[in-house]
């Protein structure tokens, strides 16, 4: 229900920048996806045929499936650790974990052990999730965030949950570093510009970009770093090393480090301008997977367990090492040929180059020395 009195999130943004100066991009993310009253993943319906955006568990099971598999083979290596923490963050809809609930639980010891956790931030899309999950009478249990989550091993899936976390954006400009702020133009209108000079580098520059090979950046250059993205990925190692456990995590971003400005808004699955309809789009910045892999490593140092985090591969080829084709091949045979077309579409979209495949990479964290993709690498 729309309430004429309670002004519109653009307004309140408008009137917060009136009242204190331009916002970083951060703020201005966590304001659209995540106000409580207005916020996009709090108030909308937003994935989907009919939603913003579709998702890889939304396109076919085969990609919950494969990764149920993952789960239930990384669990029973681990020694079968009882209870069986299962753990989605950002769940959507619930299809992915239903379909990763069917495969687990073809394990009957798996099945009598689970505990399903959901960790998301909108209740519109916890009722869904409440109602995919329904066939499931494990205990669930949904959380805001995870530090409620146990302190015991977890067995953790993420898919599109790192992008839609806040990302700062820094800019270069006559030889220094300023952030890029949302301000107001003359007519009032939510525009970008340059914050003032920052005396430092852009803080983590080192874990966020800077390696040797990196070239150095030129004029205009923009640096993204999302310190909330970083927070999250060194809590889940800390949390694996101390308890054990394995987290598997899918996105669309960069394995290696580099400059450029990947926040953008999506709407009606069309890229729309990320400043126009707080609230209303999706907006989202590209993984920087490498800052996250190392973030971990930097974490798991000298904790209890041995979790290794193998080197970033794609999500077409964690897909195909899982077993892709043949999945699909099963699941095809003697069926009409409209549905083999289906499943054919599907793999193309999951792990072809040219859809999801490439751009779209897998980030492990696991016990030392499993025979699983993305196996590590010395
Ligand atoms: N994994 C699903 C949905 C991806 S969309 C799929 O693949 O279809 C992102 C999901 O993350 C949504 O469920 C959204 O509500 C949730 N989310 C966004 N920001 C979050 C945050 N800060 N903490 C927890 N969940 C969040």
């Amino acid at each position: 229900m729309i309430d004429p009195t309670h002004p519109s999130l653009e307004e309140r943004i408008r009137q917060m920048i009136t009242a204190t100066g331009p916002m970083s991009l951060a703020d201005y993310m966590s304001l659209c996806l995540a106000d409580p009253q207005d916020g996009y993943y709090t108030a909308q319906r937003p994935i989907g045929a009919k939603g913003d955006f579709i998702t890889a568990p939304e396109i076919s099971q085969l990609f919950g499936e494969l990764i149920g598999i993952w789960m239930r083979t990384v669990w029973q290596m681990s020694g079968r650790p009882m209870p069986f923490h299962l753990v989605e963050l950002g769940p959507g809809r619930g299809t992915l974990m239903n379909d990763m609930l069917r495969v687990v639980c073809q394990d009957p010891e798996a099945a009598a052990a689970l505990h399903i956790h959901l960790v998301d931030i909108s209740p519109t899309l916890r009722a869904e999730q409440e109602a995919t999950l329904a066939g499931f009478q494990q205990t669930k249990s949904w959380h805001e965030t995870l530090d409620s989550l146990p302190s015991a091993p977890l067995f953790m899936v993420g898919n599109e949950f790192f992008d839609c976390l806040p990302i700062h954006q820094w800019v270069l400009s006559e030889g220094r570093w300023h952030e890029r702020v949302i301000g107001l133009d003359e007519r009032g209108a939510l525009t970008f510009g340059i914050g003032p000079v920052r005396a430092l580098a852009p803080p983590q520059q080192d874990r966020a970009f800077g390696t040797a090979n990196t070239p150095p950046p030129a004029q205009g250059a923009i640096l993204e770093h999302s310190p909330a993205s970083e927070a999250i990925m060194a809590f889940i190692a800390g949390h694996l090393g101390d308890h054990g456990g394995a987290a598997l995590f899918f996105d669309y971003g960069h394995a290696a480090p580099g400059y450029g400005d990947t926040f953008q808004a999506m709407s009606h699955h069309a890229h729309a301008d990320p400043l126009r309809a707080p609230g209303r789009q999706d907006l989202t910045a590209h993984v920087n997977f490498d800052a996250l892999r190392r973030t971990a490593l930097a974490e798991l140092g000298g904790r209890a367990n041995s979790i290794t985090v193998p080197a970033i591969i794609t999500q077409g080829n964690f897909l195909l090492a899982m077993g892709l084709l043949q999945r699909a091949g099963q699941l095809g045979a003697g069926k009409s040929p409209e549905l083999q077309d289906q499943l054919q579409d599907a793999v193309e979209r999951l792990a072809g180059p040219d859809h999801m495949g490439e751009l779209f990479k897998c980030l492990a964290l696991m016990p030392a020395g499993l025979p699983l993709p993305p196996l590590a690498t010395a």
